[in-house]
């Protein structure tokens, strides 16, 4: 990873944790993580615990991350929140673009709407991207990364860079124990470099890799110098684990 991008390792909880259980985590890992050293640390908890999570965690230097953000700032749109809705309770940023809710029927125009209102709004964005395994067994990662991007970033301009970070996640290894080896994720992180620097400054932007990172594994997948951290899902849900993988970006 290179010196001049800051690391960052995130942990993404999926539908996990209640705002009481998400309060006690937080608690652990904030005495865990309590100088993250050139480390960012954020969670992504749902958004039922969004506020307790940032109360939790206020004044300790980790991060909250909704894990979706909607288009729109406000209207009918049952079961969605906004970014200032997030923002009203105390977190900082969102994921946009996961493949669990691309899976769920979030498409590429909602996700380049939603990259621009949310960075408007003053969020960190952790954009997703990723190919499925028949995608990578077909030899079409490389196209498939390049289009979603390109897509992704429809509405992006080069002083957005301070409020981006992409996040290479394969959709074979998320949740699978499966995990791109450290040539595979560097490969397709120096891919995702690359296409975005067509829109920014591709060699300040931030790009992570995700897909059943652990404490076992971080260490190398981070060390290739276009994965600049995590985004991580199952090893985040406790607070030791999830710490130790912080210790790895260090
Ligand atoms: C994720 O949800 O973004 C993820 C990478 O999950 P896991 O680490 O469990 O594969």
């Amino acid at each position: 990873m290179s010196a001049a991008r800051r690391p960052l390792v995130a942990g993404n909880w999926k539908m996990h944790k209640t705002g009481p259980e998400a309060r006690e985590f937080c608690v652990s890992l904030a005495a865990l993580v309590s100088d993250a050293g050139p480390v960012d640390v954020a969670v992504c908890p749902p958004y039922t615990a969004l506020e307790a999570s940032a109360s939790a965690l206020a004044g300790s230097p980790i991060a909250v991350y909704a894990q979706n953000v909607h288009e729109n700032e406000k209207g009918a749109h049952t079961g969605d929140i906004s970014s200032a809705m997030i923002l009203a309770t105390g977190a900082d940023g969102a994921l946009i673009g996961h493949s669990e809710r691309r899976a769920e029927g979030d498409t590429d125009a909602q996700i380049a709407l939603r990259v621009r209102n949310a960075i408007d709004a003053g969020l960190m964005v952790v954009l997703c991207c990723g190919e499925s395994l028949s995608t990578r067994q077909a030899g079409e990662t490389e196209a498939w990364l390049t289009r979603q991007i390109r897509s992704a970033l429809e509405h992006v301009q080069a002083g957005d860079i301070a409020h981006l970070v992409i996040a290479y996640e394969p959709i074979w290894a998320i949740g699978t124990g499966e995990t791109a080896s450290p040539e595979q994720a560097q490969e397709a992180c120096a891919i995702v470099r690359r296409v975005a620097s067509e829109t920014i400054d591709g060699e300040a932007l931030r790009v992570l890799y995700g897909g059943s990172v652990s404490a076992a594994n971080a260490a190398e997948l981070m060390s290739q110098p276009d994965v600049d951290g995590a985004l991580v899902g199952g090893a985040s849900l406790e607070p030791g684990p999830f710490a130790a993988i912080v210790a790895a970006a260090r």
